[in-house]
């Protein structure tokens, strides 16, 4: 069990453009989440490379920087006692079809690779990913 207070999260291309940031971001409100630094932005190719370069020997590596610089992304570190384990149980398997009812996953994603968020995995990448993105002066 993880003992940290934040998360970090995305919610990916494939949730911008079919426009369900508003809902998203409803849900993990819900589910007891507070925003501690937020922002939208566009990944260059690069850059979602290196971000997800733990994955670089995956067969689906290649699919998944192209996807994941085809169009904004909104970027965010939550908040919350236990938030590595709860937000990965508040998001749901990485396939969909997969995730538990009532999860965002099985809400709004809708494949394996276009699965709608990223939720950290450990305490560990949780503060590697929000140092990827934010400063300390744009947290709060
Ligand atoms: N992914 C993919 N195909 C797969 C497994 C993963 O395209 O067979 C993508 C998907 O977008 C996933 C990301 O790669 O969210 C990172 O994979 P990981 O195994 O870390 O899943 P997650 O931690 O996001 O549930
Ligand atoms: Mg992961």
């Amino acid at each position: 069990m993880s003992t940290g207070r934040t998360t970090f999260t995305m919610i990916k291309p494939d949730a911008v453009k079919r426009n369900n940031i508003g809902p998203i971001l409803a849900k993990m409100n819900e589910g007891g989440f507070r925003i501690v630094a937020m922002k939208y932005t566009r990944l260059t190719a690069e850059q979602a490379g290196k971000f997800y370069e733990i994955h670089k020997e995956r067969p689906f590596y290649g699919e998944l920087v192209a996807f994941m610089s085809s169009g904004p992304i909104v970027a965010a570190i939550l908040e919350k006692d236990n938030a590595v384990e709860d937000f990965r149980t508040l998001i749901g398997a990485t396939d969909p079809s997969k995730a538990a009812e009532g999860t965002i996953r099985r809400l709004f994603a809708t494949s394996i690779g276009e699965n709608a968020v990223h939720g950290s995995d450990s305490d560990e990448n949780a503060i590697i990913e929000g140092n990827f993105f934010f400063s300390q002066l744009e947290r709060f």
